[in-house]
């Protein structure tokens, strides 16, 4: 049993590492193929093994196929891989706050997604970076965010931190793994001084307590796997849009969206509303 877990995460990882280096070629590695070196070795992907030099200037240049300032996330879902391999390596906790006030997911209640998880701290706590970096976006949106900052990592990670008080590094600025870059706050559309905290993926965001553990103030692995197939899709309600076009759309069922949304076929939606679609 244990062999063939092991046998499949080493499959999984050959391919996600063949992808993850070359993203326009994810036929690369044959079916027939079998690897047995140890999994650390495969584990390690070779833009981040030791001595080679990390590029601080075109963070994680393999997956994004530009450097821009203007969107938090607006990248074409081509480009994702279908798997990738995140590296922990270097991390550093962005508050040494360990209290969790709200987790990551879909809130059919409120049918919106949350896309971080909101950590309680103080008004002027200081806020780190999670890793090596480079700012992408400094910036202050009065009805979301607040003061919030965008960090492209290495690894392939961008790091987003909100409702802050205070920015303390500009775009297009290096960071490295531990810098002050903000203070705790409560601007934008907050209720209480936290820090908003979002793990994405080419604008595809992963739970961060998938990653960073703050109750314990640690890392939760040495290497996170990003699968396309088991990510949460979310969908925004378009004007006309209707369950059975959404579900087509997003190549899936009406009764999946109602599943994972907890309404019935016959529920009202709205334009503008979010609906998890996968
Ligand atoms: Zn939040």
């Amino acid at each position: 049993m244990y062999m063939r877990i092991a046998k499949r995460m080493v499959l999984l990882l050959c391919v996600a590492l063949s992808a993850a280096l070359n993203v326009t070629a994810q036929d690369a590695v044959p079916a027939h193929m079998t690897w047995v070196q140890p999994m650390e070795r495969v584990l390690q992907p070779a833009h981040l093994s030791a001595g080679m030099a990390v590029d601080l200037d075109t963070p994680a240049s393999y997956l994004y196929p530009e450097w821009s300032n203007q969107y938090v996330h607006n990248f074409n879902d081509a480009n994702l891989p279908d798997s990738v391999i995140i590296s922990m390596k270097g991390y550093f906790m962005p508050t040494d706050s360990t209290r969790i006030t709200d987790k990551f997911g879909y809130r059919p209640r409120r049918a919106r997604a949350h896309l971080g998880i909101d950590i309680k701290v103080k008004i002027g706590d200081t806020i780190r970076a999670a890793f090596d970096g480079k700012v992408r976006i400094s910036r202050y949106e009065r009805r979301g965010y607040g003061h919030y900052l965008v960090i492209r990592h290495p690894n392939g990670l961008e790091t987003v931190y909100g409702h802050l008080s205070k920015k303390l590094v500009g775009e297009n600025e290096i960071v490295h793994a531990g810098d002050p870059i903000g203070l705790g706050g409560n601007t934008g559309r907050s209720t209480g001084s936290h820090l908003h905290f979002e793990t994405r993926i080419l604008g595809q965001a992963i739970n961060p307590a998938l990653m960073f553990d703050f109750p314990h103030q640690t890392a939760v692995t040495d290497y996170y796997v990003y699968s396309k197939n088991t990510r949460e899709v979310y969908y925004k309600v378009r004007s006309g849009d209707t369950l059975s076009r959404i579900a087509i759309k997003n190549e899936t069922t009406v009764a999946n969206i109602c599943k994972l949304n907890g309404i019935s076929r016959n529920a009202i939606i709205k334009v503008g509303q979010t609906l998890r679609v996968n």
